[in-house]
């Protein structure tokens, strides 16, 4: 026999190829897929490392040129180039500090005299000068202090400029010191402080050096908050280098902070703001102390310290004077020279946070080490690379700011790989077994088919056999008595009712496959339709031999399609004939209970083995029995009746034993009247 298979089973094994084929494809995929992630991810993390680079590179480039870009250069007037350059170093505080030099190396800005710087012969008038010695000797000399004051009064009033004023105002103050006149001492202090800050004796010492202590050792007048606003108002004239700074001017700042702590509680705000201007001078004096000659060496070019020229004409230029990451960014070719101290670090942290790391899958740390070791990028995964040429000496390092995330990443994406090949294993095992199931369903519902079409065969031509011979001798007059051509006449009747019955079912079933049952409900005693079943199937009984017990309530009333019901009750009537065997004890029982309607057909007969209690209401489903003879059917009865009874909201099941009887429950609902 050659060996075939049925198309449905080789589509069905097509398609499981099929699914088995794909799944096993993306799953070796996805396999691959994670051992390239990793050298993927890492080629993406050196390319943004370089990225980040360039970028670091050119903002760096682009800062430095934003500093540096349309400054006025102010010919011969140092105040036009300074307020230039403290433009640009406001808001910055990567620019420690700003500065400019005339072409000798003597700061203008911060503007520091170191004194003496020579002696300048005083312009004073005859009167003055001989008014002014006459004072002087009768301070130093008699120690008459108020004769002393009357000649500096003097002075004061025969003043030709201010130079003259400020000299008498200081001896008047000294002396009203030395007189303990601490009221007037204040009023010549504070009038040098206001009015003559600029003003500086022959050896171009500020007369502010002289007041400013002094008005700070006066402590009999309640002035603090005056007094609070004229140091504000002098350290102001420092901080714009308009009161040059000297040596003394850090003693004066130190005795300034003194007074701050003992003097009585001046405003928080005046307070701050002079701390604020403290603070300033210090650093400025600072500047020129550690900077200063590094400072002139450039002015007058004789610096060797290498460095690079901007596209502005300013140099950059790493200082040596303060700590390694200090540079300045200066040009001599203005008319004086400018530039600015940059702190590199800060620098760095000001580009770092404002410009730069958007639009970058991975978050990376940039350092700028002070060791010059270059690492290989690609084992490490740390970029570093001279950061840029004008800073030969500086190394920046690119790395990532969490070290484990590749590893992270790809344990990750192992475990979205991993439980999506799993779940897509499950799939296609129970899509395989689906399809094996349907294929063995299949199988078995082709094989009933089959079994059926030679059950029906079977089922008719044992009543038409029957019908063609019993109307065969009526018809040829071989049956002469009445009574027997009665009988067979009743034989034909009951065989043909059978015939209906069973050709009834079949119609059902096949309306039932296509979905096209038809009910027409009415209300109806379900005791009239039980004992028609009954007396349509009474030949059968009486054939047979059987002994009929019934318990049937009258006036049953409920609403149900009369000729469904019939079926139902003649299906169940038959079957308790058929599969009776020897017992022949039919009982039935219709009653009802306030919820529901029973009827009951019990048989004492060969009873249904408890493996094949669930299935016997499946179609085409019958009960091979051998031992029982042959008892034919087409498997569809309970079928139909099952469909039957569930359409009218009930319930039919059997309880059974096997050898023993078998009794089939169905049950309606009751609706009250
Ligand atoms: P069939 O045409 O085979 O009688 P049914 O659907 O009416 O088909 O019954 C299905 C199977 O249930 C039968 O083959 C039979 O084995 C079993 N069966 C039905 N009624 C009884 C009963 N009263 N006693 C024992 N077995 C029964």
């Amino acid at each position: 026999m050659k060996f075939r298979i049925k198309p449905i089973t080789r589509l069905s094994i097509i398609f499981i190829l099929a699914i088995v084929l794909s799944g096993s494809i993306l799953t070796y995929f996805s396999i691959n897929n994670i051992s390239n992630l990793k050298e993927l991810i890492e080629k993406r993390i050196i390319e943004e490392q370089r990225e980040l680079y360039a970028e670091f590179s050119a903002a760096l480039q682009n800062k430095l040129d934003i500093i540096t870009t349309g400054l006025e250069n102010g010919e011969d007037q140092p105040g036009v180039i300074k307020d230039s350059l403290l433009n640009r170093s406001l808001e910055s505080d990567y620019i420690i500090q700003t500065f400019i030099l005339n072409k000798t190396g003597k700061f203008v800005y911060p503007r520091f005299e170191r004194i003496p710087e020579g002696f300048q012969i005083p312009l004073f008038s005859e009167r003055f000068r001989t008014t002014y010695i006459e004072g002087e000797k009768a301070e130093f000399a008699e120690k008459d202090f108020r004769v002393a004051e009357n000649y500096y009064l003097a002075c004061l009033q025969n003043s030709t400029g201010s130079k003259d004023s400020v000299k008498a105002l200081n001896a008047l103050g000294r002396v009203a010191i030395k007189q303990n006149d601490e009221r007037n001492a204040f009023s010549f202090y504070k009038l040098i402080v206001s009015d003559y800050f600029s003003e500086s004796d022959a050896y171009g010492y500020p007369y502010v050096y002289y007041a400013m202590p002094q008005l700070l050792k006066i402590t009999g007048v309640d002035n603090s908050e005056e007094l609070a606003s004229l140091i504000r108002f002098s350290l102001e004239q420092m901080n714009f280098g308009l009161i040059p700074l000297n040596y003394s001017t850090g003693d004066l700042l130190s005795a300034i902070t003194d007074w701050l702590k003992e003097a009585a509680p001046i405003s928080a705000e005046q307070l701050s703001h002079v701390n604020r201007l403290i603070e300033s001078l210090d650093k400025q004096i600072q500047f020129v102390n550690i900077y200063g000659d590094e400072l002139k060496e450039i002015t007058e070019q004789s610096n060797q310290n290498s460095y690079y020229s901007t596209d502005n004409d300013f140099k950059i230029i790493n200082s040596y004077s303060g700590d390694n990451h200090e540079f300045f960014l200066v040009n001599t070719d203005l008319y004086y020279t400018g530039g600015f101290l940059i702190n590199l670090n800060n620098l760095f942290d000001t580009l770092v946070t404002e410009d730069l790391r958007e639009g970058f899958d991975f978050n990376y740390v940039i350092e700028f080490p002070d060791d010059y070791i270059l690492e290989d990028n690609n084992q490490s995964l740390v970029y570093s690379s001279q950061l840029n040429p004008y800073f030969p000496g500086q190394l920046i390092r690119i790395r990532l700011a969490d070290e484990d995330l590749i590893n992270d990443i790809v344990k990750r994406r192992s475990w979205i790989y991993g439980i999506a090949s799993l779940l897509l294993l499950v799939a296609m095992v129970l899509g395989v077994a689906l399809i094996l199931r349907d294929i063995a369903r299949e199988k078995h519902l082709a094989r009933m088919r089959a079994d059926f079409i030679s059950n029906v065969t079977h089922e008719l031509k044992t009543p038409l056999t029957s019908i063609r011979m019993y109307a065969e001798s009526i018809m040829m007059g071989r049956v002469k008595s009445q009574t027997v051509r009665n009988d067979y006449l009743s034989v034909v009747v009951n065989e043909s009712e059978r015939l209906k019955r069973m050709i009834n079912n079949i119609l059902e079933f096949s309306k039932m496959e296509k979905r096209k049952q038809e009910y027409h409900p009415f209300k109806t005693n379900l005791s009239d339709i039980l004992h028609k079943a009954i007396s349509d199937m009474n030949y059968w009984l009486e054939e047979k031999g059987f002994k009929l017990k019934t318990d049937i309530d009258r006036d049953i009333a409920v609403e149900v399609d009369p000729e469904k019901f019939h079926q139902v009750y003649t299906n169940l009537l038959s079957n308790a004939i058929k599969y009776s065997g020897e017992s022949k004890i039919i009982s039935i029982r219709l009653f009802r209970n306030s919820k529901e309607v029973i009827t009951e057909f019990e048989d004492k007969g060969i009873g249904i083995a408890i493996e094949h209690m669930e299935k016997i209401f499946e179609e085409f489903y019958r009960v091979e029995r051998p031992e029982s003879g042959d008892i034919t059917g087409t498997g569809l009865g309970l079928t139909v009746a099952k469909e039957i009874v569930e359409a009218h909201g009930g319930e039919i099941y059997a309880e059974s034993e096997l050898g023993i009887g078998s009794k089939f429950i169905v049950r309606i609902p009751f609706v009250g009247d």
